[in-house]
Formats: structure tokens, sequence, C-alpha cells
């Protein structure tokens, strides 16, 4: 799609984002099929609501027609799920152009007051050392709260023990901004099974929120300097010495919430023009992986280490039905590794024969910001996901099983916590 840059896109402070744009944008021919697997266009119908819509909005607002409050919402109410992208037979880097498009619309449309506050205090408030002593006040009010405050502040969790066993394999792990408190156990878990498998888990204290909730609010600038605090604190982990020796270095930064990972795995695209962070930003994203992507090496370490595992596990783990986070399936391409490698491990694991690939709704903060969409996608999914009569429900990000825990009794986890759990059980 040809697209003529308005004059003031050619020479001002935007002019590297709107060529960046002007380049995703040539890609896009404009045939639709993204709109099939577009979940807002699936939920409202309208094309503004689709991929290719918004594509051309963003292409309105680059060729100099100025947007609007409406161009604005069009934007808004986009999961960033990414489904797009996996169907997009051209490659279109759609994730990119929205972030760019979101990014100039802002800086020329208002939004209501309220809807600042929101926004401000989502971003600032969940990244802030306040939101710990926060959830805690919340945990320990949580009978007294109204059902919708209750969604927001999940039980409080005990995590079990860290294990202390060193290992000659080192993993770095990230416990990110609001997990540590909603929800503890799943890093806890993470550390326990690894060990069991012969890797040790670092934490590094001074790696914070990975940047995703301020740079998706439009704080870009605000997203990126926790990106650059993250380096900085992971910097000395994953050096090599000055002669090129590897040793005591992390093998990988490991991501147990597939949101963050994905946000980590694109530090390197992010601070590309970042002269300073760069070259480090790219080798951070190149070491880091998603927590599925070491199943492989668990499956074969858990068999020889604990004889009798797969037979345990068929015995006495519950039966699963699986979602896949929009984050790992689309961001991240990751598909059918948890499901394959877990069946390997002995368990009764299922996936839905139908909209497997669709977002539950909980993408971040858009549970917060649009949700009755939310909400809808959730029931949707949680539809699905109930035909298969599961015992327990399985995802791979703390977003998604928060959301959708708040719309069904049946238990949600991460899939490390049930694998946690079948390790040790007598
Ligand atoms: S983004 Fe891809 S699938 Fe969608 S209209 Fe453009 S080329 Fe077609
Ligand atoms: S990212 Fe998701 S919600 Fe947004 S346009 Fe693409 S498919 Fe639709």
């Amino acid at each position: 799609m040809q697209t003529r840059l308005a004059p003031e896109y050619q020479n001002s402070a935007h002019a590297q984002d709107a060529q960046d744009a002007q380049a995703i944008l040539r890609k896009c021919v404009h045939c639709g099929f993204c709109n099939a697997t577009c979940p807002t266009y699936q939920l409202l119908g309208d094309e503004l609501d689709g991929p290719r819509g918004r594509i051309y909005l963003i292409k309105q607002v680059l060729e100099g027609n100025a947007p609007t409050r409406k161009t604005q919402l069009h934007l808004d109410r986009c999961l960033t799920c990414r489904n797009c992208e996996t169907t997009c037979p051209s490659g279109v880097d759609y994730g990119h152009l929205l972030d760019i498009g979101r990014k100039l619309v802002d800086s020329q449309v208002s939004r209501p007051t309220m809807e600042k506050i929101v926004r401000w205090t989502l971003k600032e408030g969940l990244s802030s050392p306040l939101f710990g002593p926060a959830m805690q006040l919340g945990q320990l009010l949580r009978p007294m709260l109204t059902e919708r405050l209750q969604d927001k502040v999940p039980p409080k969790q005990k995590p079990g023990a860290w294990p202390t066993r060193p290992h000659a394999r080192k993993v770095l792990l990230l416990a990110g901004c609001v997990q540590p408190d909603m929800a503890p156990n799943i890093t806890h878990a993470t550390a326990r099974v690894l060990d069991a498998a012969g890797i040790q888990s670092l934490m590094e204290p001074s790696a914070g929120c990975c940047g995703a909730v301020k740079y998706h609010l439009n704080d870009q600038d605000g997203g990126k300097a926790q990106m650059r605090a993250n380096i900085d604190a992971w910097w000395p982990h994953v050096q090599t010495d000055p002669g090129g020796n590897t040793s005591g270095a992390v093998e990988a930064i490991v991501m147990n919430a597939s949101g963050c990972g994905v946000t980590v795995k694109e530090y390197g695209h992010i601070l590309r023009h970042d002269p300073a962070y760069a070259a480090k930003a790219q080798h951070i994203s190149s070491l880091t992986r998603d927590l599925s992507e070491l199943l492989p090496d668990l499956v074969a370490a858990l068999q020889a280490n604990i004889p009798g595992l797969v037979e345990k596990i068929r015995q006495t783990a519950p039966t699963l039905a699986y979602h896949p986070p929009c984050t790992l399936q689309h961001g991240q391409q990751l598909k059918g590794g948890v499901e394959q490698h877990l069946k390997m491990l002995g368990f009764d694991i299922r996936t839905p024969s139908n909209e497997a690939h669709l977002c539950c709704g909980s993408a971040g903060t858009y549970s917060v910001l649009n949700p009755a969409l939310s909400n809808a996608l959730r029931d949707r999914k949680l539809g699905h996901l109930g035909t298969l009569q599961a015992q327990t429900l399985v995802s791979a990000n703390m977003g998604c099983i928060i959301h959708l825990q708040n719309g069904t009794t049946t238990p949600v986890r991460h899939w490390i916590e049930v694998l946690d759990m079948a390790l040790h059980t007598p």
C-alpha cells in the first residue's frame, strides 16, 4: 500500500516513526484476510475495528488527515493480540505499526480527564513500589470488597520454598511488576521445577517491570527507561569475561509470563535507534526465552532425575484444558510446545478445537480500560474451554490466568504450577 507522507512527518520529531510506518504499510495489500481472526472485528463487525481498517486509519493520519477522537477509539479497542500478524500472508508488522499509530494519534487528540487519570494511574501504579503494599491491604480487606474489586485483587498466595541448591547451569528469572504480589507462586514454582532439572534460578532484584505497561499506554519514553534499567541490571550476569569465557554467565533470561517475554524479546527492536543501548538490547533479546522453550530440556532431565515420574503424573495429575496466550502463540510465534511436552510428561492436556487462536480479553490493561469487550471475550473463551470438561485450566501468562479465573470457579493456574505440584505430590 503506497503512502505519501504529509510534510509535517517528513522533517519532524516523528520523521523516523513515520518512515518506519511507511515501510510497514508498503507490505499491506489490503486483502482483509486478517479480519477473519481479529477478536474485535468478530465482536463488533465494524471494518474500523479490524486490522485492515485500523491500518487504513493510520495511513490516513500519515497522509495528513487530522485524527479524531473516533480514530483514537478504534485504535484503543485493539487488544494488541497480534492474531492478525499470524494470519497475514504478506507479513505485515501490525504490532509495530499500531505502536506508531497510537503515538501519533495521542500526540494530536486529547483524552477526557477521567480517562487520562485512569491511564496515568495504571501506567504509574502497576510498576510503583507502592503496588505491593496496596495489594496486601486489598487482600486483607478482600472479603469486604465489591465483586468487581475482588476480581482485581486475587487472594493471597503462599508461594512455598525457594530452592537453594547451586547448579552449574544458571538462568535469570524476571520477577516482573505485579506478579510477585498477585501470583508469587508462579516464579517460585518455576525455580523449583528448574532446580529439579538441575538448573539454578537467579533473580536480579534491581530488574523490574519489563516496560510493556508504560510502552503500550503510550508512555513510550517511560517504557524505554524501564527497559534500559533492566538491561543495566542484567548486564553483569550475561557478559563474558575479557578472555571470552562464559563460565558464571547465565545461559538464558527466562520469562514465565509470556506478556513480559514478548516485550523483552523486542528490546532489540525498540531500542535499535539508541546508540548507547542498541547492541546490548539486541544481546538481551537474543538470550531471552519463554519458559516453554526450556521444556524439551526439562522433560529429558526430569524423566532422568525422577524415576516413575510419567506414571505418577498419569495417575495423580488433574485433567487440563490449555489456553495459549496471544503473547505466546502470536507475539512470540511459539505454538504447541506446552501441550506436546506436558503430554510427554504424562499429563492429559486438551486444547479447544474452536477459536484456540482468539484472545481471552485480558491483554495487559485492556480488561480495565475496555471491560465490556474484555469480558465478552473471556466468557467466549471460557465457553470453549468448558466443553473440554477439564479439572484445571492452564495458561502461560499471569494476566490471562487472573482474567480467566474471574469468570469461572474451575481453578486456573500457570502450567508450571501444575507441573511443580505433580513433582511434589508424594
Ligand atoms: S494486514 Fe495482511 S491480511 Fe490484513 S489487509 Fe494487510 S495484507 Fe491483508
Ligand atoms: S492485534 Fe488483535 S485486536 Fe488488534 S487488529 Fe490485530 S487481531 Fe485485531
